[in-house]
């Protein structure tokens, strides 16, 4: 069986094409500027990067584009659109609508319309990529993956906020989490590398990245999780605040004369370890910056630090107890130095890790020692994947 992945953006297109028996990636790519001039398809095959400058004025030509790529006589990889049997799609926000993947239906893309107030950058790239796959691929089913339905299992006092109820019932402010599908995935790899039903583990998995996020996952079940009603709240990340008090927004609004889209950009864009160290988002340079005496870029490293191990402290707190701590996306995969500071304090909890063990790079890997009550853990995190098999389980 053989699944191709839609990850639609306001202007990009990923895609994989991925071998369900083997689970390897046989084709993937990217469409960059669409419907910008100047389009282009980066197509990869066995490690070989193709750059097609290609038209593609909208969604629908940029998926022709890739269909074409695909069935390539020199770098295509199937010979008839037939081998594809699905599609998954990662949609972004589903709301409360939708605590699981779905077959994409008429009513499913009339539901996903109603999540568009909740992500309007979002959600309307993920349609427009379902409609223009509907279209080059008639009668092949189309699964949509959401990045919030694995959190709602949350209780609601993980996902409520203490405003006027009224906003909850009127305009759906609650606490949602993202990056659900790589949290659950990672989950469901650390509790077969520990030979353990998911069922009877307590894991705390830490996704970071540009954006990041924790979360509680207690049974197999999300029970928290840091980020919020956007991706904005939680810990700080490369160009987001993360929480604050929210009366500085306010606060800075009147004193600074900020209209709502600068605001928002300041917090969104301008802030993080790129806000604080004025150096970069990205916390390589952060650390190098460090490296070289820039204290405030110390302080921004320090601050992450700490703050994923006050979150990880307090989920432990919250599923009275913890078995499991994994690292994943391109920071927990990548930093052993970030994953030692974060274990450092944290052997009353029962963590222990080994420093030669901890010196690795993206693979699975158990980090703590031999002893340790906790199990630390390395999970490259792969959502591609984590979205085909998802999509294979409902088109069976
Ligand atoms: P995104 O949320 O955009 O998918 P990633 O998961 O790729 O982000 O994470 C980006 C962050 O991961 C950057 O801050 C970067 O410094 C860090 N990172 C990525 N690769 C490495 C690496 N090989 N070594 C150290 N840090 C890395």
């Amino acid at each position: 069986m053989k699944i191709l992945v839609i990850n639609a953006g306001s202007s990009s297109l990923k895609y994989q094409l991925i071998d369900m028996d083997t689970k390897q990636v046989m084709a993937k790519g990217l469409c960059e500027r669409i419907g910008i001039e100047g389009s282009m398809l980066n197509h990869t095959v066995n490690g070989k990067k193709i750059q097609l400058p290609t038209e593609m004025k909208n969604h629908a030509q940029a998926i022709q584009a890739v269909i074409a790529a695909l069935l390539d006589k020199e770098h295509g990889v199937i010979s008839s659109m037939n081998e594809i049997s699905a599609v998954g799609h990662r949609v972004v926000h589903g709301g409360e609508k939708f605590s699981g993947s779905v077959i994409i239906t008429e009513a499913v893309k009339k539901a996903l319309e109603e999540c568009i107030d909740l992500a309007p950058l979002h959600n309307p790239p993920n349609l427009t990529g379902i409609s223009a796959c509907e279209e080059a691929m008639p009668g092949v089913p189309q699964v949509a993956v959401f990045d919030t339905a694995f959190h709602q299992t949350m209780p609601p006092a993980s996902f409520l906020y203490a405003i006027p109820f009224e906003y909850y019932e009127k305009c759906k402010i609650r606490r949602y989490g993202f990056h659900g599908t790589s949290h659950k995935y990672v989950a469901g790899r650390a509790a077969s590398l520990l030979g353990k039903n998911i069922e009877d583990l307590k894991i705390i998995t830490c996704h970071l990245g540009n954006g990041s996020s924790i979360t509680a996952i207690d049974g197999g079940k999300s029970v928290d999780t840091s980020m919020g009603f956007t991706p904005l709240a939680g810990l700080l990340m490369g160009t987001r605040c993360g929480d604050i008090d929210p009366a500085i927004v306010t606060f800075l609004m009147e004193k600074e004369h900020l209209s709502p889209e600068e605001m928002d950009a300041i917090l969104n864009k301008k802030s993080g370890v790129y806000g604080l160290s004025g150096v970069s988002s990205d916390f390589r340079d952060v650390e190098a910056a460090a490296n070289g005496g820039n204290k405030v870029a110390k302080v921004a490293l320090d601050m992450f630090a700490y703050q994923v191990k006050k979150t990880i402290g307090s989920y432990a707190a919250a599923m009275g107890g913890v078995d499991a701590i994994v690292f994943t996306a391109g920071i927990g995969e990548n930093n052993n130095v970030l994953r030692a500071s974060v274990a450092e304090g944290l052997e009353f909890l029962g963590v222990q890790i080994d420093a030669e063990k901890n010196n690795v790079r993206g693979q699975e890997i158990d980090i703590s020692t031999p002893d340790a009550k906790v199990r630390m853990m390395v999970i490259p995190t792969n959502e591609e994947l984590a979205i085909a098999l998802e999509t294979k389980a409902l088109v069976g």
